[in-house]
């Protein structure tokens, strides 16, 4: 058995757990829907991996009761955080961890928590349909334009030096500085130097962090124009889990994902973009259309990836709309073999065998 569905009565039992603490893609608030923002934890010996920081993490981490009980240390156990690429759906709630990690962990923090996300883009993305425009838009922060992860977090960090200077002058709290490490996830040699031409380049999965419980590799994958995208492998004792991030059809994800245990992935119901842009809608452009298909993966799309990946379960997160029922998200299922789910909130996995 290569995975279990965990309940309460199970939930302790594994040495490596997954855990979706929330599954809703997009910046939009989807009406009717209760999922939270993107964010993934892959568990290993009480120790916490975070995949993305979409909005509302932080309160799913405390009711999936990962971290430890008691006043201050929830966050005590959390190792490392992966930001699979800048759209704000996966990083909005970054701050909270900068700033909250002091009232809710670090009380006891084995060291620095590792952060790791994409560098600097490089250069502006293109400008989709300028002939539809009547004005081209203007760049904003002209003197850095495409900040990556290191820059991102010191200037938010910025933003907050009173509270920072407050609670270490008047609340004796440690120096932030000294909580968290950010890096800029190199990529090998040339590769990705043409973000515009080529941001999914034929490449091998490279490391981008290890320690006694995890390796964890990377791969750039097709979410143009965002770039760099990653999908991230976790490789543990136990199995492999990978997480998409953000992806259209690619094959650097089926690459990184090859014989997984568990491969989470992202999907988007065309359905729904069919309404808002699609022949019948009230503004139609196939152009927009062809455009966000290429940047997601459909439900029609996702199993037969899956399948070329020969993952042994399939479970669908990040879904766009957060909407759209369940029971249409089951269709995703079609052209894949293995175990299949579709995600929900605080919805929990053991990865191989329970605890002997
Ligand atoms: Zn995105």
């Amino acid at each position: 058995m290569s995975h279990t569905l965990l309940n309460e009565s199970n939930a302790d039992q594994y040495r490596t757990r997954v855990t979706l603490l929330g599954t809703a893609g997009g910046p939009p608030w989807w009406d009717g829907s209760d999922r939270t923002g993107i964010s993934t934890v892959i568990s290993v010996n009480d120790d916490h991996y975070i995949v993305d920081l979409g909005e509302g993490w932080g309160p799913q981490f405390r009711k999936s009761n990962l971290g430890p009980v008691g006043f201050q240390k929830g966050l005590d156990n959390v190792r490392a955080v992966f930001v699979t690429h800048h759209h704000s759906d996966h990083i909005v709630d970054l701050p909270n961890l900068l700033l909250l990690a002091w009232h809710n962990g670090s009380d006891g923090l084995k060291s620095p928590i590792q952060i790791y996300g994409p560098g600097n883009r490089g250069e502006l993305p293109p400008i989709f349909a300028p002939e539809n425009r009547e004005q081209l838009p203007e760049v904003f922060n002209p003197d850095s334009p495409t900040p990556g992860l290191t820059e991102s977090a010191a200037k938010l960090m910025e933003a907050y030096a009173l509270d920072i200077n407050d609670r270490m002058r008047d609340n004796a709290k440690q120096d932030l500085r000294d909580v968290f490490e950010f890096h800029d996830i190199e990529l090998p040699g040339t590769t990705g130097d043409r973000p515009n031409e080529d941001p999914t380049p034929e490449m091998e999965p490279f490391e981008v962090y290890r320690d006694e419980n995890v390796r964890v590799t990377a791969i750039l994958v097709d979410h143009r124009p965002i770039f760099p995208a990653f999908a991230f492998r976790f490789e543990t004792a136990d199995g492999s889990v990978v997480v998409s991030g953000d992806t259209g059809v690619c094959e650097n994800i089926v690459k990184i994902s090859a014989d997984a245990d568990m491969l989470l992935h992202e999907c988007i119901d065309m359905d729904w973009v069919d309404t808002l842009m699609g022949p019948n809608s009230p503004k139609p452009d196939a152009n927009l259309m062809q455009h966000m298909l290429a940047a997601h993966t459909s439900i029609e799309q996702v199993g037969p990836q899956a399948q070329a990946a020969r993952v042994k379960s399939l479970v669908l997160t990040h879904l766009v709309p957060g909407n759209t029922p369940a029971e249409k998200w089951q269709q995703a299922a079609a052209g894949y073999d293995g175990d299949f789910y579709v995600g929900e909130d605080l919805m929990q996995f053991g990865i191989g065998a329970p605890r002997g």
